[in-house]
């Protein structure tokens, strides 16, 4: 099997659910890379004590400085115990950017954190030159232009099943044979309902996908289908295509990942089980495959692939995010903002499942929302996320009292 020798890897979010499939990975394919450094919110620091005996990082970086003790602390018991000396361990999150800034050319960074505090750590990685594997959709999302303008062609590796498929339909396409995209949606755990059956939907339903099992605030924008949304401006980033021609389709067997349907009217489908460490596998290996990946299909037995419009009517995530898209100018960052306050919300039981896409809505029709300018860079764009939150959460005390 071809390895890259000296091939070193940073892991961002590495307790998530991407963070621990990307180590199971690596742990069936050594010849992948050698882990560098880990960096972990803190929440889990038994699991990150067994990630540093097994995957014996040089470095290791907790961005929530309240939680740093504890992991300190489950980290140097079990080195002791293994007689092992414990990795260099850092806190907060300019460390995070740091670490993942800390390689260069040859190496790769698996930035797997949640929600847009990815930002930073997705621009720190491209200006290091190594190769960006991104799971965290938030940061090509928020920061769009930037952080294209910061990659150099190829350097970003989409870990998002939906783009994954797609950059495997491109192999050997060129930009100006692609008509359109169709970017597939399990249609989440809601498909069908109306939007009186959704008004009183709880959190534990909403986090109940029928097809893929991941962390908690994707999970909630796939029930919302804000996750789609999200995925409609990362695709429009990643392939350089406007909204319009990216197209949403309900397939809620998620078999067929995603596809491309070029100029000559023929269309190209990736298909396999739902399985994300085929995605991860593929971003951190390419342009290698890895035999025995994960499991394919099996087509000895029936099976039937179907294929709806999305109800666009119920679920009005998607056609917020096209305008926000296009409008430009930080629309997208407090579109996010917005959910990423809403959904803490729903799980603190002060907004209902309606109320979340309701929030967006609300907080994108301010009348005093402020613009980032591009020439404002990344400051700029913070600053117009911040107010966002802001209002957001004012909005949410508003609505409570
Ligand atoms: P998760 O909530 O399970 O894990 C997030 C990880 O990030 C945890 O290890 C957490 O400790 C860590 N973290 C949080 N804040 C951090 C910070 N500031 N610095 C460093 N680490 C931090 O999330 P997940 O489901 O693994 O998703 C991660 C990203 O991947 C998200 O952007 C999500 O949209 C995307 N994604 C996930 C899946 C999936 O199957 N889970 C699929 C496609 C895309
Ligand atoms: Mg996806």
């Amino acid at each position: 099997m071809t390895g890259t020798p000296g091939r070193r890897l940073v892991l961002l979010g590495a307790t998530g659910s991407i963070g621990t499939q990307a180590l199971d990975v690596l742990t069936r394919y050594p010849h992948l890379a050698q882990v560098h450094g880990l960096a972990v919110g803190g929440s889990r620091p038994e699991l990150v004590a067994q990630q540093v005996l097994a995957h014996r990082p040089a470095q290791l970086v907790v961005s929530d400085p309240a939680r740093a003790d504890d992991v300190a602390a489950a980290v140097h018991r079990a080195c002791r115990e293994e007689g092992r000396s414990a990795p260099r361990l850092e806190t907060g999150p300019e460390a995070v950017s740091a670490l993942a800034g800390a390689l260069g050319e040859g190496d790769v960074v698996l930035n797997a954190i949640t929600g847009s505090v990815g930002l930073l750590p997705t621009l720190a990685a491209l200006a290091s030159g190594a190769r960006l594997a991104l799971a965290n959709k938030e940061s090509l999302v928020v920061g769009g232009h930037l952080v294209t303008e910061a990659a150099a062609p190829g350097q970003i590796l989409p870990v998002d099943s939906e783009h994954t498929a797609i950059a495997q339909a491109l192999a050997g396409v060129r930009h100006d044979q692609i008509d359109h995209l169709v970017v597939t949606a399990s249609g989440g755990p809601f498909r069908g309902r109306t939007r009186e059956q959704l008004a009183g939907v709880t959190p534990q339903q909403a986090l109940a996908h029928p097809t893929w099992s991941m962390g908690r605030v994707i999970t909630t924008n796939s029930a919302t289908l804000v996750n789609k949304a999200l995925e409609v401006i990362e695709a429009c980033f990643q392939f350089d295509l406007p909204e319009e021609r990216v197209q949403v389709v309900v397939h809620p067997q998620s078999i067929v990942h995603s596809m491309v349907t070029l100029v000559d009217g023929s269309t190209i489908a990736q298909a396999s089980p739902p399985d994300m460490r085929h995605a991860i596998g593929w971003a951190l290996a390419h342009p290698e495959k890895l035999p025995g990946l994960a499991a394919a299909l099996d087509f000895s037995t029936a099976q039937s692939w179907t294929f709806e419009p999305v109800d666009e009517g119920t679920f009005d995530a998607i056609a917020l995010a096209r305008a926000a898209h296009r409008e430009g100018g930080g629309a997208m960052a407090v579109y996010n903002a917005a959910n990423e306050e809403a959904v803490d919300a729903f799980f603190a039981g002060t907004v209902s499942f309606l109320g979340i896409t309701g929030l967006i809505r609300e907080v994108l029709e301010h009348p005093q929302r402020p613009r980032a300018a591009r020439a404002d860079g990344v400051e700029g764009l913070l600053a117009v996320e911040d107010w966002a939150r802001r209002t957001a959460r004012t909005l949410l005390t508003a609505a409570e009292s």
